[in-house]
C-alpha cells in the first residue's frame, strides 16, 4: 500500500451518538469482520466497557477497501466520547489526519460534541460529519444540520445522514474518507520514526506497543531505540490490528499498527515515546502533554500482605491507562498504599474496576479531593517545601490557616447544552455550586449552550448527575481547565465514635462545610449498618463539632430467635457474615463496609 492510498481517521461524538455501532459497520462493509446479527461495538474489548456500554479505551482497527479500482488501506480508531477519557482522544488523533464527527439526529450538538470537535479542529485535522440515527422516529437531520452549520461553521451540505444501526449510507462515510481525509506526509525512505500512541502489557508476550509510523519501516529482527530510555531491543513481531492482532512482514511509513520487542518491564513503552533504529537517530516526535489529573484519591490493599501484589497490577494497569497518575503515599490508619490521580470520577471509578476485573485486586480508595494550591507565609514551612506554594492533593497534608497567606482551588470552564426550558433551574443550580456564567448561545430555536466557569471541587462528585436529573437527562455537560482562583479552604473531619475515618477527611469551601458536614454524617448513617453499641457520627473541624447523627445499636437477639431452630441456615448465615467481614474496616471498634466511602460520597 503506497502511502497516498492509506488513511487514517478517528471516529469522535458524544456518548452515545453511535460511534462504536458505526465502527462495527465498517468493519463489515470491508469484509474485516464477518457479518452477523451479533456485531456490537466490537471494538469495546474491555469487560468495564462491555457491562456499563460505553468506551472507556481507543481501539484501532486496519480495514482493507476497494474503491474505483483503487486499494485502500484505512486505519480507524473508536474513541470514547465521555468527558473523562478525552485524553485517550487526543492522543488517538496524533495518529490521524481526519475524522468522522457522528451527532445524533434526534440528540443533536452535546457538550463533547463541542469539545472533541475543538480537539480535532486544533489538530487542523479534516472534519466529516455525520448525522446518525436517521432512521429514529424523532430524527431530525436538518435541523442538527443547521446547528452544525451554526455552531462549526461547516456547510449544511457536506453533512452524511446515516443509520450506524441499519446500515444506511455508510458506504457513502467510507468514499468521503477517501475523497477529503489526505494521506499521511511521510516516506518510506526515510529513518524509522514510530509514535508509541498506546500501548498494553500481555501476561505471556510483554510490552505490546501500538504505534504510528511517520517515517521508514519496520520488521522482525530490526534493532530499534527508545528515545525516551535510550534502550536498545530486537524486533520480535509487528503487525496490524483487525481488529486482534495480527503479524505481518512489515510495518510501513503512514501505517498504524503493533510491535512487540521483548520489552519486559511496563516502563519501558512509554506512551509518547519516539523509536527509531539503532545508528540511525532521528528527531523525536513532539510526543504528548501529560494528563492533568483532576481528582486524586488514597489507594490503599485491603490487606498490607498485598501491597506488592497491587503494586505490579497498578504498574500494568498505568501503562495502559496513561492518564493515571502514581505517586507513593502512607497512612497511620491504612497502612503503605499510593495517592492517584484520575481525569474526573467515572474515571476513578472505571479504574478501580478494572483493577477488580483484570488484575483480581480489590482495594480501599478514599475520598476524591481536587488539587488545592496554597500559598505559604511562614518561613519554615517554605523552607521544609523548598518554595511558597505547594500543590495539596491529600487532606492529611492540608496546611494550617496561620501558616498560609492564601489558599488557591483549581477551576473549569464548563459547557452545558440544554433545551431553553430547563434554562432556569439550571441557572440556579450552576449559582449554588458557586459558578460564574460567562456565556451565552442560542444554537437553535430551542437549544442553548451555556458557558460557566465552576471550582473544579463543585462539579466533580454529582454536578453531572444533578444536571441530568433537573433537565430529564437532556442537558450534557463538558469542561476544560481553567486555572486556580483564590478560596476560603477548610479541612473536614468526620469521626466515628470519636476515631477519624480517614478516608473521609475532605478539604471544603468554608460555605459549604455545614451542609457537606451535615450530609456526610447523614449518609454515612444510611451506609453504616448497625452494630450492637450506639455509633456517634461527627463533623468536626479542628476540635468543633459542627453536625451529628447518631446510628442506633441493635438488638442482638433477633438473629438467633429467627434461626436458631435450623442448624443449616444458621451456619450459612454465619458463614455469609464472617465473608461480609473481610470487606469491612474497623475505624475504633465500629465496622464499616469498604464500600461505604464511594456510596457516601456518592449521592445516590
Ligand atoms: P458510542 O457511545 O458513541 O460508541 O455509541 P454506541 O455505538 O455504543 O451506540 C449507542 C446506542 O445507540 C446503542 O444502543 C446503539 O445500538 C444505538 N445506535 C447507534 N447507531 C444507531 C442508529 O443508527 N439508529 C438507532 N436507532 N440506534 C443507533
Ligand atoms: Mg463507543
Amino acid at each position: 500500500y503506497p502511502v497516498e492510498n492509506i488513511r487514517n481517521f478517528s471516529i469522535i461524538a458524544h456518548v452515545d451518538h453511535g460511534k462504536s455501532t458505526l465502527a462495527d459497520r465498517l468493519l463489515e462493509i470491508t469484509g474485516t469482520i464477518s457479518k452477523t446479527a451479533r456485531n456490537k461495538q466490537v471494538l469495546d474489548k474491555l469487560q468495564v466497557e462491555r457491562e456499563r456500554g460505553i468506551t472507556v479505551k481507543a481501539q484501532s482497527a486496519s480495514l482493507f477497501y476497494s474503491h474505483e479500482g483503487v486499494n485502500y488501506l484505512l486505519n480507524l480508531i473508536d474513541t470514547p466520547g465521555h468527558v473523562d477519557f478525552s485524553y485517550e482522544v487526543s492522543r488517538s488523533l496524533s495518529a490521524c489526519q481526519g475524522v468522522v464527527l457522528v451527532v445524533d439526529a434526534n440528540e443533536g450538538i452535546q457538550a463533547q460534541t463541542v469539545a472533541n470537535f475543538y480537539l480535532a479542529f486544533e489538530a487542523q485535522l479534516a472534519i466529516i460529519p455525520v448525522i446518525n440515527k436517521i432512521d429514529l422516529k424523532h430524527a431530525d437531520p436538518e435541523r442538527v444540520e443547521k446547528q452544525i452549520e451554526k455552531v462549526f461553521d461547516i456547510p449544511t451540505d457536506e453533512c452524511v445522514r446515516i443509520s450506524a444501526k441499519q446500515g444506511t449510507n455508510v458506504e457513502k462515510v467510507l468514499q468521503k474518507i477517501i475523497e477529503k481525509i489526505p494521506p499521511p506526509q511521510c516516506n518510506t525512505a526515510d529513518p524509522l520514526k514510530a509514535l508509541v500512541f498506546d500501548s498494553t502489557f500481555d501476561h505471556y508476550r510483554g510490552v505490546i506497543a501500538n504505534i504510528a509510523l511517520f517515517g521508514g519501516e519496520i520488521q522482525k529482527g530490526h534493532k530499534i531505540v527508545s528515545a525516551h530510555t535510550k534502550k536498545r531491543y530486537e524486533v520480535n513481531e509487528v503487525g496490524i490490528l483487525t481488529p486482534n492482532e495480527q503479524p505481518t512482514l512489515k510495518l510501513y511509513a503512514g501505517q498504524v499498527g503493533y510491535v512487540i520487542a521483548g520489552m519486559k518491564e511496563v516502563t519501558e513503552a512509554q506512551v509518547g515515546d519516539t523509536l527509531f533504529l539503532y545508528k540511525q537517530p532521528v528527531e523525536p516526535l513532539p510526543g504528548f502533554k501529560s494528563a492533568k489529573p483532576m481528582v486524586f484519591a488514597g489507594m490503599y490493599p485491603v490487606d498490607q500482605t498485598e501491597y506488592n501484589n497491587l503494586k505490579s497490577a497498578l504498574e500494568k494497569l498505568t501503562l495502559n491507562d496513561s492518564s493515571v497518575t502514581i505517586h507513593r503515599d502512607s497512612s497511620l490508619a491504612l497502612g503503605a498504599g499510593w495517592r492517584l490521580g484520575f481525569l474526573g470520577l467515572l474515571h476513578m471509578e472505571v479504574f478501580n474496576q478494572r483493577l477488580e476485573q483484570e488484575y483480581n485486586m480489590s482495594v480501599i480508595l478514599t475520598a476524591p479531593t481536587v488539587p488545592y494550591k496554597a500559598i505559604l507565609s511562614s518561613a519554615k514551612l517554605i523552607k521544609e517545601h523548598g518554595k511558597a506554594e505547594i500543590t495539596i492533593i491529600n487532606p492529611a497534608q492540608f496546611p494550617d490557616k496561620i501558616s498560609v497567606s492564601e489558599y488557591l482551588e483549581p477551576t473549569v470552564l464548563g459547557t452545558i447544552v440544554t433545551p431553553q426550558e430547563y434554562i432556569g433551574k439550571i441557572i440556579v443550580l450552576c449559582q449554588d455550586r458557586r459558578a460564574v456564567q460567562k456565556d451565552i448561545l442560542y444554537i437553535d430555536e430551542h437549544r442553548v449552550m451555556l458557558k460557566y466557569l465552576f471550582p473544579l471541587n463543585e462539579i466533580v462528585l454529582d454536578f453531572y448527575d444533578a444536571l441530568k436529573s433537573l433537565s430529564s437527562g437532556y442537558a450534557s455537560f463538558d469542561y476544560e481547565d481553567a486555572g486556580y482562583q483564590a478560596a476560603d479552604l477548610i479541612k473536614m473531619d468526620i469521626l466515628l465514635n470519636g476515631n477519624p475515618v480517614e478516608e473521609l477527611a475532605t478539604i471544603t469551601h468554608s460555605d459549604k462545610a455545614y451542609a457537606t458536614g451535615k450530609l456526610l454524617c447523614e449518609r454515612l448513617k444510611d451506609a453504616i449498618p448497625r452494630q450492637l453499641f450506639e455509633i456517634a457520627i461527627q463533623a468536626a473541624i479542628g476540635k468543633r463539632i459542627i453536625a451529628r447523627e447518631t446510628l442506633k445499636a441493635y438488638r442482638k437477639n433477633v438473629v438467633a430467635k429467627c434461626y436458631g431452630g435450623d442448624i443449616t441456615r444458621r451456619m450459612k448465615l454465619l458463614k455469609r457474615q464472617a465473608e461480609g467481614k473481610k470487606l469491612m474496616r474497623k475505624i475504633g471498634n465500629v465496622e464499616v463496609p469498604r464500600d461505604a466511602f464511594i456510596r457516601v460520597l456518592k449521592r445516590e
